[in-house]
């Protein structure tokens, strides 16, 4: 079956990690961002450290979209340094889950995606499920094994995929923060996977989920991954601290998918 993009807005999700220091520069770079993609049809997502989300949420009025880091899927309790779906909304609208960084340094797993996935659709929060293999098992030939691991679990408690505003972000680990983007072509097979798995849970409501790509897009390579039938978007990470940079991807997606 093919894709059908035309039901789908591409999304662009800037990924700021633990930057910048100061409140001033996060105001400053969300309210650069919003002046240059505020008319532009793709939608843009801004995820700052949640210490930054109240400033810069505050400072985009709205303009863009606002989406927080990681979230605990509980409402409330014993979980110190945690930040809950209760607390997040209001504020942010999106909320990246299981991304490899919190696979690796926070011992997220594909378990706790998928607790986290469901808290955030319960509470009206899109998620934003990262998945994809790390060098040693794409190296093994186990690239579509884990993709497959990876998203059937994260999306297990889902009741249903059509108007969950689930989002899928493909971000190969080896292809993060390297400079070493997968091709469009292998990018799209990981795409093609995945909604063919959402297929098999809700033929109507696999065609309503964005599905991005990630690892090390920038405004040079970012055509190659939006004229993909199964590219919805992207997730950037270091290219979304530039906001001329990050609004040139924007306007691609615009451009291609908008
Ligand atoms: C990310 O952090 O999700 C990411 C894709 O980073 P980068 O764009 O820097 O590779």
């Amino acid at each position: 079956m093919t894709a059908n993009p035309a039901r789908r807005r591409p999304v662009i999700a800037g990924n700021w990690k633990m930057n910048p220091d100061t409140q001033e520069e996060a105001v400053g770079l969300a309210t650069e961002v919003a002046d240059r993609v505020q008319d532009m049809s793709a939608i843009s997502v801004l995820c700052p450290p949640a210490v930054w989300l109240i400033p810069v949420a505050a400072a985009i009025g709205g303009r863009v979209g606002v989406g927080a880091q990681t979230m605990a899927a509980e409402e409330r309790g014993a979980f110190t340094g945690e930040t809950s779906p209760l607390m997040l909304r209001g504020i942010a609208e999106w909320v990246i889950i299981g991304h490899s960084e919190r696979r690796q340094y926070n011992g997220e797993t594909d378990e706790t995606c998928r607790h986290k996935v469901a808290s955030a659709v319960a509470h009206e929060l899109r998620p934003i499920l990262a998945i994809g293999e790390r060098l040693e098992e794409r190296r093994a030939g186990a690239t579509a094994a884990v993709i497959d691991r990876q998203l059937r679990i994260g999306i297990a408690d889902l009741q249903r995929i059509a108007g969950s505003s689930l989002a899928i972000a493909y971000e190969p680990v080896w292809a993060i923060g390297t400079g070493n983007a997968a091709t469009g072509d292998d990018a799209q097979a990981a795409a093609a996977q995945i909604r063919g798995i959402l297929r098999e849970r809700d033929l109507e409501g696999a065609d309503q989920v964005a599905i991005l790509y990630g690892g090390s897009v920038t405004p040079d390579n970012a055509r190659e991954f939006f004229a993909q039938p199964d590219i919805d978007g992207a997730l950037v990470g270091g290219a979304s601290l530039d906001a001329a940079g990050f609004a040139e991807i924007v306007a691609c997606a615009a451009e291609l998918r908008g």
